[in-house]
């Protein structure tokens, strides 16, 4: 098969390599139809994960057919359209039981496997382990692009921001950051009934992004961006939820700056580099900050709201590459301000 190799900071190739075969009972082999790219394949390619070893393949995210399954697979049989998402889950670990998949035991200790410890899913095939587990059923209709991003961005955004955030109906909720997974938030916090959505980002063309996934109203990025943001609070003293999805000292200190007592500051963001945390101005205050890698556990909800057109995920896909083209698809996702690109979708 062909697939996207990883050799090493700065190198990838689009090459001929063998087949993955069933390796345990719990497994399945997948023929990828639909994959796309994440910020964090950037990042393996700078270096920035060295558990990432040369002749990996990359990707995490896809939509595909089941083509074989181990002797143990009941659920699934070879033909059934299915999400293959970021996060994989043994379901028998203690953490897989208390809902937390992204800490996997069974996994190496981290449910985010694919492209990283074991072979991805930017390929014509890929390994699945634990597949009943991890793997959802498309619903009948749905398309590869409707569900591309239930595999990470979207239950990223909704989980590690609205729902660590505890976005409740009326709430007013800021997103710092309006890349994929802060869009991805500003879709999922219209959902859970925020009364105002208001976007930061230092791009133009980002924050117009931002007003076509839901944000009620944009500031770019700069020195009085907090203020201006506060000012557009009814009672004037800040957001009830600000969603940090960018993960740079500067935005995490503007997320805390906006957030009104009693609020919470949800974290999204990578970070690479530590934050101050001014905790004596932050607990007479009574906030909340809390941080997270996504589990995916809500994948069935979104899938459902997909499903009943309550939310379009394909908004997200701003170009389409085949397969053999990922290269360049690449090339346009690390150049995405140039491109005006958000994600890729890249068919078979
Ligand atoms: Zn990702
Ligand atoms: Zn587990």
């Amino acid at each position: 098969m062909k697939a996207l190799v990883y050799h090493g900071p700065g190198q990838k190739s689009w090459e001929s390599i063998p087949d993955p075969k069933l390796q345990e009972p719990t497994d399945v082999i997948v023929s990828v139809d639909t994959t796309t790219i994440c910020g964090t394949d950037l990042h393996i390619l700078k270096g920035d994960v060295p558990a990432v070893t040369d002749g990996r393949v990359l990707g995490h995210e896809a939509v595909g057919t089941v083509a074989e399954t181990g002797s143990a697979v009941g659920s699934l049989s070879a033909g059934d359209r299915v999400l293959v998402p970021a996060i994989t889950s043994c379901g028998r670990c203690a953490y897989c039981k208390r809902a937390m998949p992204s800490h996997c035991q069974a996994t190496g200790g981290i449910g985010w496997i694919f492209g990283h410890l074991i072979d991805g899913v930017q390929a014509e095939l890929a390994r699945v382990p634990f597949a009943e587990t991890s793997l959802h059923k498309v619903p009948d209709g749905v398309t590869d692009a409707e569900v591309l991003f239930l595999a990470d961005i979207l239950p990223t955004g909704f989980e590690v921001g609205v729902r660590n955030g505890g976005v409740k109906p009326g709430d007013v909720v800021a997103v710092v950051g309006a890349g994929p997974v802060g869009l991805a938030a500003i879709m999922t916090a219209r959902l859970a009934g925020a009364s105002q959505i208001i976007a930061v980002d230092v791009s133009d063309s980002r924050l117009e992004f931002a007003k076509q996934f839901g944000a009620d109203t944009t500031v770019r990025a700069g020195d009085d961006a907090a203020a201006q943001i506060i000012a557009q609070t009814s009672d004037g003293l800040g957001v009830d939820v600000a969603i940090e999805a960018v993960g740079l000292p500067v935005t995490f200190d503007t997320a805390v700056a906006l957030v009104r007592p009693g609020g919470t500051v949800a974290n999204i963001g990578v970070h690479g580099a530590p934050v101050t945390l001014h905790i004596e101005e932050l607990w007479i205050k009574n906030i909340t900050i809390t941080t997270g890698l996504v589990d995916g556990t809500t994948i069935p909800t979104l899938l459902q709201l997909v499903a009943s057109h309550r939310i379009d995920a394909t908004k997200f896909g701003t170009h389409e590459f085949k397969l053999g083209e990922i290269l360049a698809a690449y090339d346009v996702f690390a150049a995405a301000g140039e491109h005006n690109a958000l994600k890729v979708v890249i068919r078979r």
